[in-house]
C-alpha cells in the first residue's frame, strides 16, 4: 500500500468591480448591478481555489498556466479553467482532499448562492460538496473591500 502525504497550497486574487460586467463567483451568476473585470470571467473565488490547488501540487499560479496574452484564455469560463487544473494534479499523481475559501466581498448578499457555488466547484473538481468550504465576509466598510471598489479572494487547498 502506498501513502500519500498531504500537501497544502494558500490562493489569493483580487479583482475591481465595475458596471456594464456579469459577476460570477464560483462559477454562479449572481445578480448585482456591478460585475467584476478581467481577462477571463474574472471569478474571483474561483481563481483563489485555482492557486491554492496549484500551490498545494507545486505547480506554479493560474497567470503560468492562462496567461492574458493568450487570446484563448479571453472571457474564460473560470470553472472551465479549475477543471483543466482538476486534470493537471491528476496528471501530477494527486487528488483534491478538501478547499476553503473566504470572499471579501461589501455587496451583495450571498449566502443564497452558497450552496450553488460549492456544487458547481465540487463537480468540476470531482469531490463532494461537503469537502468544499466557502465563506462570505465584508470589509466593514473599510479599504476598497469595504468602499466596494472590488473583491478579494484568499484559499487554501489540500491534495494527497
Ligand atoms: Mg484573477
Amino acid at each position: 500500500m502506498t501513502t500519500s502525504v498531504p500537501r497544502t497550497g494558500v490562493g489569493w486574487d483580487s479583482h475591481r468591480l465595475a458596471e456594464g460586467r456579469r459577476l460570477v463567483l464560483g462559477g454562479v451568476t449572481v445578480e448585482h448591478p456591478l460585475g467584476l473585470v478581467g481577462f477571463s470571467d474574472a471569478d474571483v473565488l474561483t481563481h483563489a481555489l485555482i492557486d491554492a490547488l496549484l500551490g498545494a501540487a507545486g505547480l506554479g499560479d493560474i497567470g503560468q498556466h492562462f496567461p492574458d496574452t493568450d487570446e484563448r484564455w479571453r472571457d474564460a469560463d473560470s470553472i472551465e479553467l479549475l477543471r483543466r487544473v482538476r486534470g493537471m494534479l491528476g496528471a501530477a499523481g494527486v487528488a483534491p482532499v478538501n478547499v476553503d475559501a473566504t470572499l471579501l466581498c461589501e455587496a451583495p448578499r450571498l449566502r443564497p448562492y452558497r450552496d450553488r457555488m460549492r456544487s458547481r466547484l465540487a463537480a468540476a473538481l470531482r469531490i463532494s460538496p461537503a469537502a468544499v468550504n466557502v465563506k462570505f465576509t465584508t470589509g466593514e466598510g473599510m479599504g476598497w473591500v469595504g468602499r466596494g471598489e472590488g473583491m478579494a479572494a484568499v484559499a487554501i487547498a489540500t491534495v494527497a
